[in-house]
């Protein structure tokens, strides 16, 4: 009786422990889908996802950059809280990668582009903190940065201030150049997709054909700080085209089809 008792215990401990040892990808910020399969496998270092309750990533530890962020935004996410401004490596990130450091930007012509930007978690300290690790930060051009990037992370705000929900994914595409010794990846372009929900809570089911989808590609150059985010709408295919990705994929195919094509 005793023994059969310590058994089950060891049983249900091994069941909770491999249940937590399991790819996240229940993670809310990845409702709409893991683009490039990333998993938790260290080896797996090009592709390799990071779960955070702010939000989830895939990082690639060649480009010392993130292929991808992934987010949701609704109104429990904002608040009052100011501006952290604390950049840090990532101590998520396994020891024997190679971390990007706030300071390999210095004086690089490029700034640390937020992927969730500080203002979509501003509801408390911890969540605005963890918007400064570089697993979150991508070199993006002044323009790029403060120009119609800012104006379409404004623009997402304004829905949910509106009662929407959002699921937001960015990243960066090609390489232009590299920036410090270290060689941080610099993408050609920033791109962005947003789903629009009417209200939280919605979730995947609540997609359907006629969603509001917004899908973005801008140069990471100088020159477009005037510009609008409108002028760089595009399509999620042509998106799913440059990165390889499949973008939204947990959505049900037909829907996917429709959606991505607009
Ligand atoms: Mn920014
Ligand atoms: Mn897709």
């Amino acid at each position: 009786m005793r023994i059969k008792t310590i058994l089950s215990s060891l049983l249900l401990l091994l069941a909770v422990e491999s249940s937590t040892a399991q790819p996240t990808d229940d993670s809310v910020h990845l409702t709409m889908g893991n683009p490039s399969r990333a998993t938790t496998d260290p080896n797996n270092s090009d592709n390799f996802l990071i779960v955070k309750p702010q939000y989830t990533l895939s990082y690639n530890n060649s480009k010392k950059i993130p292929n991808w962020v992934s987010w949701q935004l609704n109104k429990n996410w904002l608040g009052n809280e100011r501006r952290c401004g604390n950049f840090k490596p990532d101590p998520a990130l396994p020891s024997s990668f190679r971390r990007a450091l706030p300071t390999e930007y210095t004086r690089s012509g490029f700034t640390r582009g937020h992927m969730t930007p500080s203002g979509d978690r501003t509801n408390n300290r911890q969540n605005n903190c963890a918007t400064f690790l570089m697993t979150n930060i991508i070199p993006q051009t002044p323009d790029n940065n403060a120009g119609p990037w800012e104006k379409l992370e404004s623009h997402c705000r304004n829905l949910v201030s509106q009662g929407k929900e959002l699921y937001i994914i960015s990243g960066g595409s090609g390489e232009q150049r590299t920036i410090a010794v270290d060689k941080i990846s610099v993408p050609e372009k920033t791109w962005k997709v947003v789903v629009v929900l009417d209200r939280p809570g919605l979730g995947l089911g609540g997609v359907i054909q006629n969603t509001e989808i917004i899908a973005v590609d801008m140069p990471n150059q100088q020159g477009i700080k005037e510009d609008s985010w409108q002028e760089y709408r595009t399509t999620v295919d042509e998106i799913e085209m440059a990165t390889g990705y499949d973008l939204l994929s947990n959505i049900p195919k037909t829907t996917q089809d429709v959606i991505e094509a607009r």
